[in-house]
């Protein structure tokens, strides 16, 4: 089969590589339709992840992506939900299925060593790819819900449940104030996220014009100034933000955040920072405020809440869509990402 094949800073390959097979009874077979290309696959591009080190071999090579939607052409003997033919959308993060975690959604804390990404060279392949080996299938696999979309389904297995894990964790209430730190894909779906779940405003902060206007068209609050606290500060007549959301991950962008947050507010991080390199204001304990943090969300934990706001039309995450291209052209579709050529967001391949 053909892939997308990392091979060093800044180089992904679209190559041949051997065809994956049934390793386990639970395990199914899937020929990818479409797969995303998401903001940790350029983590992954830029070598960001070398110092993580463990279970990472950069210089021999692997298969990337964890983002996607195919149709099932082989089950194993334990598969009982699934059969040859359904369309089907893979969970980025897998678990064993069994386990209570895994049970309650939480399969990043699987207790049987099922926690597993996509196409990062620890154990699975990518999913920018023809096949892809899909282990525990009947869990890691959902068949494409009645209404949703191939495109849907990508933001599903990964961007949508993240932003929507983020907005719960800033506690999005009817009547709270929210700001949003970055304005890439997920970002913009918090964004729209905040503005279902009943913000009062939304602060959408990013320097790219394009997607602070992105952003305005949702209803939100389009921010960016030199010092962005001090311009939230006279906004807000100095209560600021109760609800703040960090979709980067820099150590400049966890700061602003931070600084952002009023009384009982809510600081949630969705943003993968490596450095921890970042200081905390002592506002933050004077306001009695929250920090969550959480790098990897629980992909399945959130579809049975997203499936049906996307059913029913609520959210049209599929706007941020900005690339669709084969998956023979997925080098160049990470060139262009990198360099948000164009204004690209999200880029989708289909194979
Ligand atoms: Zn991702
Ligand atoms: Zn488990």
């Amino acid at each position: 089969m053909k892939g997308l094949i990392f091979h060093g800073k800044r180089d992904i390959r679209y190559e041949s590589l051997n065809d994956p097979g049934l390793e386990d009874d639970r395990d199914a077979l899937v020929r990818a339709v479409a797969c995303g290309i998401c903001g940790s696959d350029l983590h992954l591009y830029h070598d960001d992840f070398a110092e993580i080190g463990e279970g990472f071999e950069l210089g021999k090579g692997f298969c990337v992506g964890h983002e996607a939607v195919g149709e099932v052409v082989e089950t194993g003997k334990g598969v009982a939900n699934l059969k040859v033919g359904d369309t089907v959308m893979l969970a980025a993060m897998t678990g064993c299925g069994n386990c209570r975690p895994c049970l309650r959604g939480e399969s990043k804390q699987c207790e049987n060593g099922g926690w597993n990404v996509y196409g990062f060279g620890i154990g699975l392949g990518g999913c920018q790819a023809e096949l892809i080996r899909v282990p525990a299938a009947d869990y890691n696999a959902a068949r494409l819900p009645e209404g949703v979309t191939v495109d849907q389904g990508i933001l599903l297995t990964d961007n949508l449940s993240t932003a929507y894990g983020a907005a719960l964790g800033a506690e999005i209430r009817p009547g709270r104030s929210v700001a949003v730190i970055g304005l890439g894909p997920i970002g913009l779906m918090a964004v729209e996220l905040a503005m279902v779940m009943g913000a009062s405003v939304v602060y959408a902060i990013d320097p790219v014009a394009e997607r602070r206007q992105c952003a305005a068209e949702m209803g939100a609050v389009p921010v960016w100034a030199d010092d962005v606290a001090a311009h939230l500060r006279e906004e807000t007549q100095g209560r600021m933000v109760d609800c703040i959301i960090e979709a980067v991950g820099g150590d400049r962008t966890m700061e602003a955040a931070l600084s952002l947050v009023g009384v009982n507010g809510n600081i949630s991080i969705l943003g993968v920072n490596n450095s921890m390199n970042f200081r905390i204001p002592r506002q933050v304990f004077v306001n009695n405020a929250t920090i969550r943090g959480n790098f990897v969300t629980e992909v399945h934990k959130h579809w049975p809440a997203l499936v049906p706001m996307l059913q029913s039309g609520r959210l049209r995450p599929e706007r941020f869509i900005t690339e669709r291209m084969p998956l023979s052209e997925g080098p160049e579709g990470y060139r262009k990402f990198d360099e948000r050529e164009g204004g690209t967001l999200k880029a989708i391949l289909y194979t």
